[in-house]
């Protein structure tokens, strides 16, 4: 049982990334009824973005036997208004002041709640993952770029902006790579999935990384995360060393935020930390051990998220869900 929903209660959570965009409906235990995927429109495709979620969550609901459901939560890319449910500006899917909560409340007629897709995604694995009922969770997901979302006294923080939580934009290096915000030396530009293929792409045009340029030739965009493991599996030493740094990068970021937050738990998701979970917290773990004050670290536990590709929709579901309850 639940203490959020009654018994034939039902919620949606959604999930809306810049290329795919997730809808799942939840019963009173927060298990999956009903569900759909589908890929965003590019911003040029003749089919608005606004029309894929929407008929997402039709699909989802028809998948689920059309029930009536008592609200939406939905996590989308920022920055947003977590207040009002509008997404200021996506440069992935081209929204700009784009009212989501009224147009899904408009839509299916149910109160709705928004907020930061990492955030919602951080959220999930505290209701629900490894870190459940921690005090404060701090969630750190690199993947393309590194998204963050940090839970205070069972509330994500927002900050005087909305938009608090951007791990992957906290400077590491000064004079460091640029990073997709203009600035150098992000995490992000150091240590996202980007970040890691880049270099090695290098290694194996130099021949050091014979899998990878087997694999991928010079191709960073397919340099994916199961490619990298295998890689490593492989005993391609420079490949798991660039791993090992990125992670490093990570863990400094991490171990800053304990001394700030002072954290209970720390969790870690996204295809790098799923594909080599071991070797990955390794890293992070020597970087909280050698930056953050002992005090301060002292039983902290670092867990792998749980959720996968669900902890959003789950965050999300469980979210709307609370709110209703209020
Ligand atoms: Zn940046």
């Amino acid at each position: 049982m639940s203490e959020w929903l009654q018994k034939g209660e039902l919620v949606a959570g959604v999930d809306i990334g810049g290329t795919k965009v997730q809808a799942t409906i939840f019963n009173h235990k927060f298990e999956p009824v009903g569900e759909s995927r589908k890929k965003m429109q590019s911003k040029k495709g003749p089919v608005p973005a606004e029309a894929r979620v929407l008929a997402t969550i039709h699909e989802a609901l028809e998948a689920a036997g059309s029930p009536a459901i008592k609200g939406i939560g939905a996590g989308s890319p920022g920055p947003l208004d977590p207040t009002t449910g509008v997404i200021i500006d996506t440069p992935n899917i081209a929204w700009k002041n784009f009212p989501l909560a009224d147009v899904l409340s408009k839509e299916f007629g149910v109160p709705v709640a928004v907020d930061n897709d990492v955030n919602m995604g951080t959220y999930g694995e505290w209701c629900f993952g490894e870190v459940q009922n921690a005090k404060d969770v701090v969630g750190v997901f690199p993947g393309t770029g590194i998204g963050g979302g940090i839970i205070i006294g069972g509330k994500m923080l927002h900050g005087f902006s909305g938009a608090a939580g951007e791990i992957g934009h906290m400077t590491i290096l000064p004079d460091g790579p640029y990073c997709g915000c203009g600035k150098r030396g992000c995490l992000e530009s150091l240590a996202s999935r980007i970040a890691v293929s880049k270099e090695l792409i290098a290694i194996a045009v130099r021949g050091d990384a014979p899998y990878i340029l087997e694999n991928c030739g010079t191709d960073i965009t397919k340099v994916r995360s199961s490619v990298i493991a295998k890689a490593i599996e492989a005993g391609e030493k420079m490949v798991e060393n660039e791993v090992r740094r990125a992670a490093y990068f990570v863990g400094i970021a991490v171990a800053n935020l304990i001394n700030i937050l002072s954290p209970e738990a720390v969790v870690l998701g996204g295809g790098m930390v799923e594909a080599m979970e071991a070797l990955y917290l390794e890293e992070v773990k020597r970087a909280i051990k050698e930056h953050a004050m002992p005090f301060l670290r002292k039983g902290v536990k670092v867990a792998p998220a749980r959720l996968g590709d669900n902890a959003v929709v789950m965050g999300a579901a469980r979210l709307i869900a609370e709110r209703l309850r209020k």
